[in-house]
């Protein structure tokens, strides 16, 4: 764990979340800002900076985080209609937050990729 880490301290239960869907690896839980009627954020509770990080250092951890997004979405009702996800990955990428997490989001028309 990171101290200095949001969402280390969201996996440590010191700062709250709305969870949606937990393993072994992963934790869920809701956008503090929602972009889309869902917008759940999906990360491996052992701290990685982004997904290349991760992809590297423990290739488990990355599939588990997909797996654990696609439960997500189905969990959600999203398969139907479609959703999209995404890792946001440094500064060109508009990264925020610097422990990897895929943002799913759906639950209305998303659109082609915003700029
Ligand atoms: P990034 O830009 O891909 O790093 O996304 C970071 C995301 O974390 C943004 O969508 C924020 O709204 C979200 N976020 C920041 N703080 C919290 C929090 O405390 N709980 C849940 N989501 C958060």
């Amino acid at each position: 764990m990171d101290n200095d880490c949001l969402f280390c301290r969201i996996v440590a239960g010191e700062i709250p979340a709305t969870v949606v869907h937990e393993t072994d690896t992963t934790l869920a839980f809701r956008d503090i800002d929602p972009k889309a009627p869902v917008h759940v954020l999906v990360i491996p509770k052992a701290h990685h900076q982004d997904v290349t990080a991760v992809a590297n250092a423990d290739p488990k951890a990355a599939a588990d985080v997909l797996a654990a997004a696609a439960a997500v979405a189905e969990a959600e009702g999203l398969l139907a209609d479609g959703f999209r996800l995404i890792f946001n990955s440094g500064a060109n990428g508009g990264q925020e937050v610097f422990h990897v997490h895929a943002h799913v989001l759906g639950g209305r028309p998303l659109g082609p990729m915003v700029s």
